[in-house]
C-alpha cells in the first residue's frame, strides 16, 4: 500500500463470533487498526453474526472485550449483521430483478461431479427449498492488486462457479453480507487475513453487479501451526489472556514484521499502542500468505500452547 491513500480512509475488523478471539485474529485486528491509524483513518468493528449454527453464545461480547483490552475499540458504534437483514434482502431483490441472481435447488451431492462448482442447475429434487445464487457468466475473470501480495486473479466461472447469496437453509451467505456492509459503511480499505484472499474476486464481482464501489484490499499473513493448519481451527483452545494482554500484543506486533525493540520496555498496553501507532511502518509487513505460529514470534504466548 502506498502512503498516499486518499482520505477519508475507513477500515474495519469483522470477526465472526464462533469462539474466543485467538492470536491469528489479533494479528488481523491489530494490522487493520495500525493501517487505519497510519492513514489517519477511521477504524470500525462489525460483528458478523449471520450464521447461528456456527455461533457460540456470548462469543461476540467476549471478542469485543478482548479487543478492548488492547485498546482496539470501534470509532463508531459496533455494527451487528444480525440487525441488518433488510439491507441484504434489498440487495438480493435487486439482483433477482436484474436477472443476475437465480433460484437453485441443486444439493451438495448433485454438484459432487463438478467438485461443488455450479455452472448449470442439475437438481435431482425439484421440490427442495432453493438457495439463491449469483450468476457467474462463462469466461468471468476478476483480478485485483492486493496491497501486500500484488496481483491476484481468479477465473470465477471455472474455479468458483455461481456464488451462493442466500443458503437453502435461509441464512445469508457471508459473500453477500460482507459486500453490502462494506459499501454501506463506506469502507475504503479492507484489511484481513489471507484466508479470505480467494473470496475477494467474488466480492468484487458482486460489487459490480450491485453497482457498488470496490475498496482496496490488503491480506495479512494467516497464522498457522507447524503443520500448516489455520490457527483458528487447530488451536481454538488458545484464547488471548485479556488480563495480561502485553505478551500477545508484542507477539502480534512482531508477526506484522515490526521491530520487537519498539515494545520491549513498555509498561502497559496503552503505552504499547501509542508506540505501535507511532513506529508502525507498512513497508515492513510480511509479503506472505502465511506465517507459522512459532515463526511469528519467539514468544511467551507460544509457551502456553
Ligand atoms: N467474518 C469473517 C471471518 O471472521 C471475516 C470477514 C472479512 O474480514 O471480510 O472470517
Amino acid at each position: 500500500m502506498s502512503d498516499n491513500v486518499p482520505s477519508p480512509y475507513r477500515g474495519r475488523f469483522a470477526p465472526s463470533p464462533t469462539g474466543a478471539l485467538h492470536f491469528g485474529s489479533l494479528v488481523a485486528a491489530l494490522g487493520s487498526w495500525l493501517l487505519a491509524r497510519h492513514h489517519d483513518g477511521t477504524w470500525l468493528v462489525r460483528v458478523e453474526d449471520l450464521d447461528p449454527p456456527r455461533e457460540v453464545a456470548g462469543a461476540a461480547e467476549q471478542q469485543l472485550a478482548t479487543l478492548a483490552a488492547f485498546g482496539l475499540t470501534s470509532d463508531e458504534p459496533v455494527v451487528w449483521q444480525s440487525a441488518r437483514h433488510d439491507l441484504y434482502h434489498d440487495a438480493l431483490a435487486r439482483l433477482l430483478a436484474i436477472g443476475s441472481a437465480f433460484e437453485c435447488r441443486c444439493s451438495r451431492s448433485d454438484l459432487a461431479a463438478t467438485g461443488g462448482i455450479h455452472r448449470h442447475c442439475v437438481a435431482s429434487d425439484p421440490t427442495r427449498t432453493p438457495a439463491i445464487r449469483l450468476h457467474v457468466p462463462d469466461g468471468t475473470i476478476v483480478a485485483f492488486d492486493d496491497g501486500l501480495l500484488g496481483r491476484f486473479e481468479q477465473h470465477l466461472d471455472r474455479e468458483v462457479g455461481d456464488v451462493v447469496l442466500r443458503r437453502a437453509d435461509g441464512f445469508w451467505a457471508y459473500q453477500l453480507a460482507v459486500v453490502v456492509d462494506d459499501a454501506d459503511q463506506r469502507i475504503t480499505d479492507v484489511v484481513r487475513g489471507a484466508d479470505l484472499l480467494d473470496s475477494t474476486p467474488r466480492q468484487i464481482l458482486l460489487q459490480r453487479a450491485l453497482a457498488l464501489p470496490t475498496p482496496r484490499y490488503l491480506h495479512l499473513p494467516l497464522i498457522v501451526d507447524a503443520d500448516g493448519n489455520k490457527l483458528s481451527k487447530s488451536m481454538a483452545s488458545l484464547p488471548i489472556d485479556d488480563g495480561a494482554p502485553l505478551p500477545a500484543l508484542r507477539a502480534a506486533w512482531e508477526a506484522l514484521g515490526q521491530p520487537a525493540s519498539v515494545l520491549g520496555g513498555v509498561p502497559d498496553v496503552a503505552t504499547a499502542m501509542r508506540f505501535a501507532h507511532r513506529e508502525f511502518r507498512p513497508d515492513r509487513l510480511p509479503k506472505v500468505t502465511s506465517l507459522t505460529f512459532a515463526a511469528a514470534h519467539n514468544n511467551p504466548v507460544a509457551g502456553a500452547v
